[in-house]
């Protein structure tokens, strides 16, 4: 995972801290100002090169994954809130049609430098103010990744016998399939005859 390119609003007059190690598989946000700085915003806006993680026997994640939002600060209370958006690229699992599917992962969290009690899911822990977000972003995507992944919704797949693709219209193969059990027992009733 490498970041490939790393754009924060920089008009802002805010001063804060960030750490990116390029090739060192993080981007961290040092939030000790944003945690003594009430409602103050910090930008996010980058994107993320997953091209190398590997899904199902595809690489699916080809282009830079895009992430944007902010960090907030209301009234002591900090806020993550960011959207990544990738582009799933691989055969569809019916008829193999090279596929395109834009998806979007949205994620609103606290922030907490220490969580009191019980961990809540609700509350990423910063330890130190540093949020690695890199890695957040990586998990978040990961867990996000689509189970099914058709070119269309009904898509028809393809006909087993000949290979056509019956989303181009039907094929001239004998399309009533005989379930190999019944077969089976149909074979049974003839050697009984
Ligand atoms: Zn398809
Ligand atoms: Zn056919």
């Amino acid at each position: 995972m490498a970041v490939s390119k790393l754009g924060i609003d920089k008009r802002n007059a805010f001063v804060y801290n960030i750490m990116a190690t390029m090739g060192g598989n993080c981007v961290i946000l040092d939030l000790k100002k944003l945690f003594i700085t009430e409602n103050y915003a910090l930008p996010i806006e980058y994107s993320v090169n997953l091209s190398d993680v590997e899904y199902m026997g595809e690489y699916p994640l080809k282009k830079p994954v895009t992430v944007t939002g902010k960090v907030t600060n209301r009234a002591g209370l900090v806020t993550l809130s960011i959207s990544m958006v990738y582009v799933f690229s691989a055969p569809c699992d019916r008829c193999g049609l090279p596929t395109e599917i834009r998806h979007e992962v949205t994620l609103e969290k606290s922030l907490a430098p220490e969580i009191a009690g019980s961990d809540s899911d609700e509350i990423i822990l910063v330890e130190d103010y540093k949020l690695d977000l890199d890695e957040l972003i990586f998990t978040e995507v990961i867990i996000s990744l689509p189970m099914k992944h058709l070119c269309q919704k009904e898509c028809k797949g393809i006909c087993a016998s000949c290979g056509k693709n019956l989303n181009d219209g039907k094929c001239n193969c004998n399309t009533k399939q005989i379930d190999p059990r019944l077969q089976a027992l149909a074979d049974l009733l003839k050697d009984e005859n």
